[in-house]
């Protein structure tokens, strides 16, 4: 079962995803935004595609946001759509809650201006950032075998010399970092290895390993040796090709008010119907419409689908046509976004620091918020066996091994792995996925369309990716709907 997970001191667990106010926990549909009325304008109806019998003109299967933005896109193209979504609340993989008086976000967090579509809705609503102090910390520290240490400005240096040399044939390999396989054969000779192996075959001091292999098990959120280079490079040339670029594109600024709030604000815009709590079972394409089952049975029509279900969701699902193989296959390997992400409060005020470990549960611990009497710090580990987060001692013990002598006061996390509704966290291609399953990862056909952050060019398993995503499939449904 899917649990938000607090340690010694209880955090309250009201999640606060969305407003209440406007959105009903239950299983009946709710009109999201004053506009939803006039949304269902009569543009789209003079369609040859559309099918007169559906209740819906667009069904978009998941409420995270891929979904919200396609949703919006849709209703602003004059469709009448509705969001059918299993949980009973917004946002999927995000997920803003409070800590013990502190907003935290339990999923997906930081964003950046390298990102275009969600720094467009950034703009586009008004909203402030602000910035994570551990990502410009005072203090930076290395566990190394055991031996905890803090850097030296030379041994930073070292560390971030060694990054540009792992990453050096980045510019080569992806000339257009929007376009994975643009250059094809040099893309799929970095396919072929992991992270691991690259580290060994570079020219690279102990030092700079022992500091590169955290770091590629902090980014793909599981071993280093299940992140393909490509990936690697992906994330490198799409954070502009520098160390301190990438660093600031996915560690550094996140959303003031957090990402219920620019949720909140398309969906307000939108206006799209929402039904909470209705997982879906089943997608049929029918020819002159779909047909969507929930678990309960309902039945649901539109002229399409667009689902935005996650990749490891998708063989849960019954889809037909049948979606590839591949796809299914994939799905049940799950790709290799498979870590954990946690706060802890501890005592006193330890400093602004960010802390990386090889051999350790945590990979990554950067402080968020200082007090006098408490630190919020954010942790990441590559492997959620190494870490019981019901256990603080086993907490305490493996935040010591990155921050000398703390003392744990609470932690937070959620387990996104046993979520039936995510089963993984970020998403990063396995080895051999981006050569041998591209193509399958984008089919469609019929009335079934396809968004999600898990997929796409770019920045695929951050929100950005989601965003775009779900902006894009809207501009297909409209293309096949005629407008
Ligand atoms: C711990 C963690 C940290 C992250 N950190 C960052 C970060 O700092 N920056 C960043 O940009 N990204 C980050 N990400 C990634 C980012 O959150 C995701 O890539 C993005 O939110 C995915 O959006 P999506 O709409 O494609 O999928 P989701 O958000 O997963 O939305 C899919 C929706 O489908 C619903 N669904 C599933 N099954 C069914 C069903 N049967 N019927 C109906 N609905 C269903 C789900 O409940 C969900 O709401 C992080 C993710 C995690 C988990």
């Amino acid at each position: 079962m899917s649990k938000e997970t607090t340690g010694k001191k209880r955090s309250n667990k009201e999640l606060k995803g969305i407003d209440r106010r406007r959105f009903l926990t239950g299983a009946g549909t709710v009109a999201a935004g004053v506009t939803v009325a006039a949304a269902t304008v009569t543009s789209a109806s003079s369609s040859v595609s559309k099918s007169a019998s559906s209740e819906y003109d667009v069904i978009v299967i998941g409420g995270g946001f891929a979904g919200v933005a396609a949703a919006r896109d849709s209703m602003e193209n004059g469709y009448k759509t509705l969001i059918v979504e299993a949980r009973n609340r917004m946002g999927g993989r995000t997920l803003k809650t409070d800590f013990e008086g502190t907003p935290v976000e339990l999923g997906g967090f930081w964003i950046h201006h390298s990102q275009p579509f969600v720094w467009a809705e950034k703009e586009r609503y008004g909203l402030e950032i602000t910035e994570t102090p551990g990502a410009m910390p005072d203090v930076m520290m290395m566990n190394s075998e055991g031996q905890l240490n803090t850097l030296t400005l030379e041994q930073i240096e070292e560390a971030i010399e060694g990054w540009h040399k792992l990453v050096a044939p980045g510019y080569e390999v992806l000339p257009r970092a929007w376009d994975l396989l643009f250059n094809r054969d040099a893309a799929l000779k970095a396919d072929s290895v992991n992270v691991a192996q690259q580290i060994e075959a570079t020219d690279l001091t102990e030092f700079q390993k022992s500091y590169l292999k955290p770091l590629a098990a902090t980014q793909v959120h599981g071993y280093a040796e299940t992140m393909p280079y490509l990936e690697l490079l992906r994330w490198n040339q799409c954070g502009g090709g520098s160390f301190t670029n990438l660093m600031d594109s996915v560690g550094r600024y996140y959303l003031q008010d957090g990402s219920d709030k620019l949720l909140n604000m398309m969906i307000e815009d939108g206006g799209p119907d929402i039904r909470l709590s209705a997982p879906i079972k089943a997608i049929e394409d029918k020819g002159s419409h779909v047909e969507v089952t929930t678990v309960r049975g309902e039945k649901l029509t539109a002229s399409v689908v667009i689902s935005t279900l996650p990749m490891n969701v998708l063989p849960s699902v019954s889809f037909l046509p049948p979606l590839p193989a591949t796809v299914i296959d994939r799905g049940n390997e799950r790709h290799a976004g498979s870590g954990f992400k946690m706060y802890a409060k501890v005592k006193g005020d330890v400093g602004n620091l960010l802390s990386v470990g090889t051999s350790t549960a945590l990979t990554y611990v950067a402080t968020c918020k200082q007090t006098r009497d408490y630190t919020i710090l954010v942790g990441f580990g590559h492997d959620p066996q190494l870490l019981d987060m019901y256990d603080d001692d086993a907490v305490q013990a493996a935040l010591r091994e990155l921050v000398p002598d703390v003392q744990l006061l609470s932690t937070i996390a959620y387990d996104w792995n046993n979520d039936p509704y995510a089963k993984g966290t970020w998403c990063t291609y396995r080895q051999g996925w981006a050569s041998k399953d591209y193509d399958a990862f984008s089919s469609e056909s019929g009335r079934i369309f396809f968004a999600s952050g898990d997929h796409g060019e770019g920045w695929r398993g951050f929100i950005d990716g989601a965003i775009g995503s779900g902006i894009r499939a809207a501009q297909r449904v409209n293309k096949l709907l005629g407008g």
